[in-house]
């Protein structure tokens, strides 16, 4: 009986340590913290599907763009290679859930620090700095900038700090909200809308893969400044990643992936690396 009873224990136990190594296997959503991801060689990283230049899952299934070039340096000095590393879609407006679900073990995504953010999640960075802009129809004239937006349906995405800033600050446009900028980018076709708004590379990047159907204009009219969204209050991960990306500016990886991403395809000039704001 006393036999019997410890091997069923035992196997039950087998079967729960496979289901628990399944859970992990299948990425996301564990319970091991980015840097046990890391040491066990592999890593989930979060970045964006569909913004030519930035993070792009191309039609063969790779992945590439400036945030992607950005997330595999780390990841090297994380010590993971590329091969191991696993790419997830995160949509500006599910970026804090799937950090703090651990869906993903940090996000590279144009995703700009900002104070209500950080009440979820930490950030290193920024590795680069941005602006609020508009894209419109080549022929469009009458959108120049913010002044020129009321009555004027204008689109970007949920949860984005595009769409928070048109909202407070720009109440007699009319705000279109979606998923991605690639569903605005099908209403500017259509004539559904008047003018895509968001950051101005991630426009430009969008104009430089349809010469002559759109342009960026106004001056940018914000400080979006990129950072790398983590898990709040890791800050051994926090200060991991402000190394690799000062190691990455001062070796010039940085200038390299910024050039070949967006100076080249989008003619953007490379500006000057951001300071890594350690706080
Ligand atoms: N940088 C802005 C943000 O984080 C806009 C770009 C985006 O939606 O990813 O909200």
């Amino acid at each position: 009986m006393r036999i019997t009873r410890s091997i069923r224990t035992g196997a039950g136990a087998a079967v729960l340590a496979l289901a628990v190594s399944l859970t992990a296997a299948c990425g996301g959503g564990g319970d091991k913290t980015a840097l046990e991801n890391a040491q066990d060689g592999k890593l989930t990283i979060g970045i964006k599907f569909d913004q030519p230049g930035l993070g792009l899952r191309n039609a063969d299934g790779t992945y590439s763009g400036f945030d992607v070039d950005v997330a595999k340096y780390v990841a090297g000095k994380l010590g993971v290679q590329p091969d191991k590393i696993t790419f997830k879609e995160s949509p500006s407006g599910q970026r804090e859930t799937l950090i703090d679900n651990r869906q993903v073990d940090f996000i590279v995504a144009t995703y700009s620090i900002t104070d209500a953010r950080k009440q979820k999640v930490d950030f290193a960075g920024p590795y680069y700095q941005a602006g609020q802009s508009f894209l419109v129809k080549a022929d469009n004239t009458t959108i120049t900038g913010p002044e020129s937006i009321a009555g004027k349906t204008v689109c970007s995405v949920k949860g984005s700090t595009p769409a928070q800033n048109i909202e407070k600050n720009y109440p007699q446009a009319q705000l279109q909200t979606y998923d991605t900028y690639s569903l605005c980018l099908d209403g500017l076709n259509s004539g559904s809308i008047d003018a895509v708004t968001t950051d101005d590379i991630i426009l430009a990047g969008y104009a430089s893969q349809s010469p002559g159907k759109y342009k960026v204009v106004g001056k940018p009219f914000t400080v979006e400044k990129y950072g790398i969204g983590l898990k709040k209050g890791d800050t051994e991960l926090r200060a991991k990643i402000n190394d690799a990306i000062e190691a990455m500016i001062a070796d010039g990886s940085w200038d390299k992936a910024f050039q070949s991403n967006v100076g080249q395809a989008a003619s953007y000039p490379t500006p000057p690396a951001p300071q890594v704001d350690r706080y």
